[in-house]
């Protein structure tokens, strides 16, 4: 679904699982646009290797609603592919990382979108704030 922009020109995605406007959040200076409906998340190109390199930013990623547990009564349809919130393109469903048992959906070119709980599990994954 094509992005739009709203009064304030900033430029507003939809959700690729229900169409919902979503929510741009800046934390800790990284911007994640979250869905108040299924609660997945559209994460920019770049933004996934400055959590990976920051302990901190996991933390407080960590500890924003974005990063909030699944809710089982609006679970999407994760058969379903997930079309880019920039281009409209299908995105490639990947593997998080070897042995993380996630599975997201990635447009080379733009970001990649989580359903509701995977960015917690990436985050996990990660190890949250611990230094590796
Ligand atoms: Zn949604
Ligand atoms: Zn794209």
């Amino acid at each position: 679904m094509a992005p739009f922009r709203n009064a304030e020109t900033v430029l507003v995605h939809r959700c690729p699982r229900d169409g919902r406007a979503l929510e741009r959040r800046e934390v800790a200076s990284v911007v994640v646009h979250h869905c108040a409906g299924c609660r997945g998340v559209w994460l920019d190109l770049g933004t996934l290797d400055r959590l990976r390199a920051d302990g901190r930013l996991r933390n407080d990623l960590a500890d924003d609603p974005c990063a909030y547990l699944p809710r089982p009564d609006r679970l999407p349809d994760a058969t379903r592919a997930v079309r880019c919130c920039e281009c409209g393109q299908t995105c490639a469903r990947r593997s998080y990382a070897p042995g993380s048992f996630i599975d997201v959906d990635v447009c080379v070119l733009h970001g990649m979108w989580m359903d509701s709980g995977e960015l917690f599990a990436a985050l996990y994954f990660e190890g949250l704030g611990s230094v590796a």
